[in-house]
């Protein structure tokens, strides 16, 4: 089985997260989604909002699953029996910033790989932290997330 992982905190979750996802399903037998569990950081949306947003975009496909993990994304891997690490490249500093992480993973656990998908054009500029500066102020952010998900519930704690 060819498992990957798509590691984040995804909060919230967008539109770019889910094109990545989205494009990367036909090349895995599964792909988990981890979301990222700090105890020392306070997170925006919270994990169970998150975690319900996520499960609801992906309900109809199988090969997609939803997960919490705290601590380090190559234990995880190693965990559930995952041997890639999917990420999303926007702009070269995306690049540089995955290229230290997917270099120090590999050193850490060298049969796990890191694999890159280049993000499309209109979603370059998506980031979660845009988005949560859009909806503390009271904004629509609703072009900017998947759709079919309950809006009402699209505030901060
Ligand atoms: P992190 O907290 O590790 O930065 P994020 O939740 O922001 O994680 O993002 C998870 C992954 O999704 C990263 O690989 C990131 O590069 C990618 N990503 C974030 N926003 C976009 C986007 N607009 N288009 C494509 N990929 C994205």
């Amino acid at each position: 089985m060819k498992i990957a992982i798509f590691p984040g905190s995804f909060d919230p979750f967008t539109i770019g997260h889910e094109s990545i996802l989205r494009r990367a399903i036909p090349m895995f037998d599964k792909i988990i989604v981890m979301i990222g569990f700090n105890a020392n950081k306070k997170s925006f949306f919270s994990l169970e909002k998150r975690l319900k947003w996520i499960n609801q975009v992906f309900k109809h496909d199988e090969k997609v699953e939803v997960r919490v993990h705290e601590g380090l994304t190559v234990d995880f891997c190693k965990e559930v029996g995952a041997r890639y690490i999917l990420r999303g490249l926007r702009t070269s500093a995306d690049f540089e910033y995955e290229r230290a992480i997917a270099q120090v993973n590999k050193k850490m656990h060298p049969e796990i790989e890191t694999v890159f998908l280049l993000t499309l054009p209109e979603h370059t500029p998506i980031n979660a932290t845009i988005i949560r500066d859009i909806v503390f102020h009271g904004g629509d952010a609703s072009m900017f997330l998947p759709k079919g998900l309950d809006m009402s519930e699209f505030k901060s704690e």
